[in-house]
């Protein structure tokens, strides 16, 4: 995938100073295969490419990333906006029911999807109805009774015309209240001039507020011509992805959202009714990329680390000038960057003893506390600390005078050992008062 991809690619530009427009060059050339090895359309390729050159090119310096990160984050930054950028938010009828009509091939998932969204809208205290508008397969409303009564949602249907029954189900909702309205069409395995006007007249008499195509994941680039077509006749609001669960490479849904420029608003990832989830492109760039937590990663040094700050520390140290004041400081970035578990949990190559280590975060908090009780003068200088004052810490933090005393020391212990190293290292410290 292309995470494999990327990481050599990373690995070559790491410790660049700047890229170049050549180094780009090279890492577009594997994004392009790994895409269409995720069976992404061509076109669709094209456009999402050109789009992370210029992101990739232009991205200003980041202070907290170095280049080869700079390229993965503008990689999955141009992957989620591709795929939506954000989950689509439902926006319910003012005078209800909400209407909502599933459109798609037969065996796309239609029926399954629509117990599934029913199900999802009783989450969000709505009450919705079924209709089963699929009379093609004599089975077809037999189907979703079946998966109603799992649910304990009502389903209506007519076996006289499905446009009657659509309609018919509409008035029905109305009658008992119901605030969803969720219509289950017939599908034909390939695009049929008869279903495509079926469909547009059952819409017309529902006039829904959302049309929700639902796409096979696993047919990959054919979900192309079937969002087309199907976009052609019905106005999609939205498209629903389904077997995610079969389709580890996520082609179907990148292509999809391109060419038909609608959301991907829901995704199935099994046949059990609650294997149903609202589609986060965040998370689908993540899996096409193949290194979710990773990126995360990212995202949260480039968040809380800021570079300036750490250089100067860094040069402190090595001066011995680093106080307490400072180690608090630091203490706040690596908090800021989540708990340490987590961050552990996260980094590429720890052992899995090591990322499953209880790691307890809450043995920093009397270290803080000890440095927020004490004045900037003892935290600048710890030797002024004496007896009195390290009771009047100790009580001011709630802890003993013997841990006050055991941090000053250690504390003491480290200063002398940066001093040291500044002085072995050649004072990489005095950079900054140098230049
Ligand atoms: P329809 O013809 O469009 O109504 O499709 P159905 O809802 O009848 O689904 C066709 C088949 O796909 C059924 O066997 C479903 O159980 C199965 N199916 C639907 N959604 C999923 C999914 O997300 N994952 C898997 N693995 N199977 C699914
Ligand atoms: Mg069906």
């Amino acid at each position: 995938n292309l995470s494999g991809r990327l990481e050599g690619i990373v690995k070559k530009i790491r410790g660049k100073g700047r890229l170049t427009e050549a180094d780009v060059d090279e890492v577009m050339k594997e994004i392009r295969t790994a895409l269409l090895e995720a069976d992404v359309n061509v076109t669709v390729v094209r456009s999402v490419c050109n789009r992370i050159r210029e992101h990739a090119i232009g991205a200003t310096r980041s202070q907290a990333l170095d280049p080869g990160q700079q390229v993965v984050k503008a990689v999955n930054d141009e992957l989620t906006r591709a795929l939506g950028g954000e989950t689509l938010s439902i926006t319910y009828a003012s005078k209800p029911p909400t209407v909502v009509l599933m459109a798609g091939l037969q065996g796309s998932g239609k029926t399954t999807n629509s117990a599934k969204l029913a199900s999802w809208f009783k989450a969000q205290g709505r009450q919705p109805l079924l209709v089963g508008a699929d009379l093609q397969r004599p089975a077809a409303v037999e189907q979703l009774r079946t998966l109603g009564a799992q649910i304990d949602v009502p389903v209506y249907s007519d076996p006289e015309d499905p446009v009657l029954t659509a309609h018919q189900g509409l008035e029905e909702a109305k009658r008992l209240g119901r605030d969803v309205l969720i219509v289950d069409t017939a599908g034909r395995l390939s695009i049929d001039a008869e279903m495509m006007e079926q469909v547009r007249l059952i819409s017309g008499a529902v006039d829904p507020d959302y049309t929700f195509l639902v796409i096979d994941a696993m047919t990959g680039q054919d979900a192309v011509q079937t969002a087309e077509a199907f976009h052609e006749t019905l106005k999609i609001d939205g498209v629903i992805m389904s077997k995610m669960d079969g389709d580890a490479r996520g082609g179907a849904a990148l292509s999809v959202k391109e060419v038909i420029g609608r959301p991907i608003a829901f995704a199935s990832t099994g046949e059990k009714l609650n294997e149903f989830e609202q589609f986060h492109p965040d998370r689908m760039a993540g899996r096409i990329l193949g290194m979710g937590d990773m990126l995360t990663l990212i995202e949260q040094a480039e968040a809380a680390f800021e570079q300036d700050q750490a250089e100067q520390a860094a040069a402190k140290m090595m001066e011995g000038q680093f106080t307490l004041d400072d180690f608090l400081d630091q203490m706040q970035q690596i908090k800021k960057m989540g708990s340490l578990g987590n961050l552990m949990s996260m980094m590429p190559g720890i052992p899995k003893e090591l990322k499953n280590a209880d790691i307890d975060d809450d043995s920093l908090k009397p270290i803080e506390a000890i440095i927020r009780s004490m004045t900037m003068e003892e935290r600048t200088f710890p030797k002024v600390i004496n007896g009195s004052r390290r009771a009047r810490i100790a009580a001011g933090s709630g802890t003993q005078v013997g841990d006050v005393n055991r941090l000053v020391k250690q504390f003491d212990e480290m200063q002398k050992m940066m001093k040291k190293m500044g002085v072995m290292g050649g004072g990489m410290g005095k950079k900054g008062k140098k230049g």
